[in-house]
């Protein structure tokens, strides 16, 4: 039997559009796949919860994927340095393959590239997770972009990106050697699931009713149903979380489900059958534009989560308080559209852009409290949850990115309620207990008259809290804090 070339999935959940798993099957060998659950290598930041849980679906249907092609995915669990080189060993494997990444696990990958090719062994890897490579879009002196405008204006001007490659129909399977029986683990046995308690009722609820599960299949019916349904109109909607007008693409995205190029490249179908206007395409693109984008910081600056990419906010005169922080994260902050968004959060795994903006923007200004507080709830509880997109936004909204909303923005979060959900209608979704209140109050149930709560059934400070803070005084509280740091 031939040697075999190895595939080392890791976050490229998929059979199409994989340029590691084509590389492997045009070689014509045998081809081995395999996973490794590593949160034991320092370099890798541990999953959260809800992440773990889409991972599960994810690493499922990828190895339905294989079977069908005549293949399997092996599962590993513990540090990928130690792994890898086993595996390569017992399987005499000719060659390894693997799609990059771009966060702090490259220079895990820089070290067993280095030691297996000492070793003799063909080891190769393949672009796949982003548009265009960090370093393939650069300003005219040759450096990284540090603001997403013009990073993006030359990044659509390499449009259109490479034709997504097909799923191999068959993919020769090599024999799994023996010796790694007892290294090998089932997908259950990675327990990446809830069992007790099983606090997972709402994300299955959310993302496995319909035919849009975990997984690439998913993925591709979300694609089709998104550009079918709500492309056309994107531009204008895709900031109102009372309507379902974006992709839900990020968590299949995050875990390489699905590549952004797959996703330009259907939009762009679209497009030229004349089926969306250039607005709407042109905004759909930013978004994924906006991802290339927070990759490439994390690319040039390292890990995002640990530090404030704008060393200014080091001195930054943070608050702690358990209390306020817990009120936030349980959606009990008293500001209906903040509480609406931490509630899905919690209940979905998910929170649209515009909210996830507001409450970011309440936890950091409004309550003076860390970004890295916030930005570590949210890697805990988004199916998302992603190393550059996570801490880019968290840092982009408080102020301290490398491309950051100016400092003294402070989301007035009652005018964005007002705004973006005119209606209340997610109001009343996630915060049923005011949902009588009539709109003009929805967003500001303190200013109701006594007989409109009377009428709603609202009693504040008992069915639903009071405002934890005064808008106008945090608002100067903020204000002045961001004063100190802007003096030095
Ligand atoms: C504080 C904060 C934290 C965030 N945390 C995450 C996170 O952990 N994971 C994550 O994928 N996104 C994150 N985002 C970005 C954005 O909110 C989500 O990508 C988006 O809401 C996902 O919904 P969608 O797939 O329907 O988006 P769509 O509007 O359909 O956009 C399509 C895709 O573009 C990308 N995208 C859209 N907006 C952004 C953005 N602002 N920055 C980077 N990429 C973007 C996503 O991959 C998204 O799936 C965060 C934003 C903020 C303000």
């Amino acid at each position: 039997m031939a040697q075999p070339v190895l595939v080392w999935f890791r976050d490229d959940l998929r059979v199409g559009d994989n340029a590691a798993l084509r590389a492997a099957l045009d070689s014509g060998r045998p081809v081995l796949c395999f996973h490794v659950f590593d949160d034991a290598s320092p370099e890798i930041r541990p999953l959260g919860g809800a992440a773990r849980w889409w991972l599960h679906g994810a690493l499922a249907n990828l190895s339905d994927n294989l079977e069908k092609r005549g293949n399997r995915l092996h599962l590993f669990s513990g540090a990928a340095e130690e792994l890898v080189p086993r595996v390569v060993a017992e399987a005499d494997a000719a060659a390894l393959y693997w799609n990059r990444r771009y966060g702090p696990e490259r220079e895990i990958d820089a070290r067993l590239k280095k030691r297996l090719r000492d070793d003799g062994l063909e080891v190769k890897s393949f672009p796949g997770r982003l548009v265009y490579e960090p370093g393939s879009v650069l300003n005219q002196s040759g450096g990284h972009y540090k603001v997403f405008t013009p990073f993006n204006r030359a990044a659509v001007a390499h449009d259109p990106p490479p034709e997504p490659l097909r799923a191999p129909r068959d993919l020769p399977r090599a024999p799994f050697p023996r010796a790694l029986d007892d290294l090998s683990v089932t997908l259950n046995e990675l327990a990446l699931e809830p069992r007790t308690p099983d606090w997972a009722g709402g994300l299955r609820e959310t993302w496995e009713a319909d035919a849009a599960k975990r997984g690439e299949d998913g993925a591709h019916e979300r694609l089709k149903a998104f550009v079918s349904r709500h492309l056309s109109g994107y531009a204008r909607e895709r900031d109102r979380p009372d309507f379902d007008a974006t992709s839900r693409l990020s968590a299949h995205l995050r875990f390489g489900e699905i590549t952004p190029r797959q996703a330009i490249h259907a939009a762009l179908a679209a497009r030229a059958a004349d089926r969306v206007d250039a607005q709407d395409y042109d905004s759909f693109r930013a978004e994924i534009g906006w991802r290339d984008f927070s990759y490439q910081l994390l690319f040039t600056h390292g890990p995002l989560h640990t530090r404030n990419m704008n060393d200014q906010f080091d001195a930054m005169p943070w608050r702690e308080d358990d209390a306020e922080l817990h009120a936030w994260q349980r959606g009990r902050t008293g500001f209906p559209v903040v509480d609406a968004g931490m509630r899905q959060l919690w209940h979905q795994g998910f929170m649209h852009n515009r909210v996830r903006m507001i409450v970011a923007s309440f936890l950091t200004k409004h309550l003076l409290i860390h970004w890295k507080a916030g930005e570590a709830w949210f890697w805990d509880t988004l199916v998302d949850a992603d190393p550059a997109n996570n801490p880019a936004g968290w840092q982009w909204v408080a102020g301290s990115g490398a491309d950051a909303q100016p400092y003294y923005r402070i989301f007035n979060p009652m005018t964005q309620g007002e705004k973006f959900d005119p209606e209340g209608d997610y109001v009343r979704r996630w915060v049923p207990e005011i949902a009588g209140l009539p709109n003009r109050v929805i967003h500001r149930p303190w200013e109701a008259k006594p007989d409109a709560l009377k009428a709603a059934g609202v009693v504040l400070g008992k069915n639903y809290p009071k405002p934890i803070v005064v808008h106008e005084d945090a608002r100067k509280r903020a204000l002045d804090a961001f004063e100190t740091i802007k003096r030095r």
